[in-house]
């Protein structure tokens, strides 16, 4: 009973992986590979418990050598992302191959030895080392999965898939720290839609919600991975530039800005034409990230005035209060 118990743990931790690396849930039974393991350590196991009793030793080498077969067939299954694997993923493929390598060495050593006892005995040894492994991993795997998309999702805007406010703030701390450190110059851009709520008056909040993803996927376009890209508001999205200078910030401003009016949206309902309009600051390292926030608002409500679908960018004598 334990060793059948054994035997499905393990093929469950086959099926965790398949599912895990699969958009379908991995189906145990159609496995053939563990479901046959699975039957035959049963059977002969029953057999040699029932008829040959004082071979436990190969009760337990059949049941390890069931493991080890399924322990491996689990490795083509790991990992997924081969560009992005987790933290747990990362474990539990080093895991499999320090599981093979035991099993290995363990083999040519033991290929010297003629005493089975001796050979039985260390590769139980050597295979509950293995399962340890495996499952200590694989657990560490799922956790770190777990943690990834909790924080996925506190950090993320549902809508947009861009960072939301929160996590805005959290990783402009870390580009500011950087740029004290390596003393980069850092550019902030606010974007505002125009008339947004024509649009959604106009066309539903249906396609309202296609306008704000269609400008976040612009953005995301346009912009560099160091750049932080978030949605600030409803329709309002803040992005922190490291590495550019309030030239370089105008430049990537203006081509956000004429490819969003330039682009013609089709959505269930009609095409939609939409404009933006900009305010850019130059951060100060000196001073609170608010500060500059504050200012690139302040230059977005200048090029509302002006007329909107424009980038302007904030100087000393603009007011504040406005
Ligand atoms: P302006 O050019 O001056 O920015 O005019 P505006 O109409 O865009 O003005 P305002 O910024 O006040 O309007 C924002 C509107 O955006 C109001 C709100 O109902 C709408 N809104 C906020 N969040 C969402 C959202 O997630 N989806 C949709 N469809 N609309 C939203
Ligand atoms: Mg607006
Ligand atoms: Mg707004």
């Amino acid at each position: 009973m334990n060793d059948f118990l054994y035997i499905l743990a393990v093929v469950y931790l086959k099926s965790a992986f398949i599912s895990r690396h699969s958009d379908k849930s991995a189906n145990i039974l159609l496995d053939k590979i563990s479901l046959s393991l699975l039957v035959l350590t049963i059977g002969v196991n029953q057999y040699l418990f029932y008829f040959i009793d004082s071979s436990q030793l190969a009760r337990v080498f059949i049941l390890n050598i069931s493991i080890i077969l399924i322990t491996l067939s689990i490795i083509k299954h790991v990992p997924l992302d081969k560009n992005r694997p987790s933290f747990g993923e990362k474990l539990a493929t080093l895991a499999l191959k320090l599981s093979i390598l035991l099993i290995s060495m363990l083999f040519v050593t033991l290929s010297f030895t003629s005493d089975p006892f001796n050979f039985l005995s260390a590769l139980t040894v050597v295979v509950a080392v293995n399962t340890l492994l495996l499952f200590g991993s694989t657990l560490t795997m799922f956790l770190s999965e777990i943690s990834d998309m909790y924080h996925k999702e506190s950090s993320v805007d549902f809508l947009t898939g861009l960072l939301n406010r929160r996590q805005f703030y959290d990783s402009s701390e870390t580009i500011i720290n950087l740029a004290k450190r390596q003393n980069f110059e850092i550019s902030l851009m606010m974007c505002d839609l125009d008339n947004f709520k024509f649009i959604n008056d106009t066309f539903g909040h249906d396609v309202g919600d296609q306008v704000i993803k269609d400008c976040a996927s612009i953005i995301k376009d346009a912009t560099r991975d160091t750049d932080i890209t978030a949605r600030f508001g409803g329709e309002e999205f803040c992005l922190v530039l490291p590495y550019t200078d309030i030239k370089g910030a105008g430049e990537l401003a203006e081509r956000i800005r004429s490819r969003i009016s330039e682009s013609l949206l089709k959505t269930h309902i009609c095409d939609v034409r939409y404009t933006a309009s900009f305010g850019l600051s130059t951060l100060n390292l000196e001073q609170p990230l608010n500060t500059a926030i504050i200012e690139s608002d302040v230059a977005l409500y200048y090029a509302k005035e002006a007329g909107r679908n424009r980038v302007i960018q904030y100087s000393t004598d603009m007011k504040l209060d406005n």
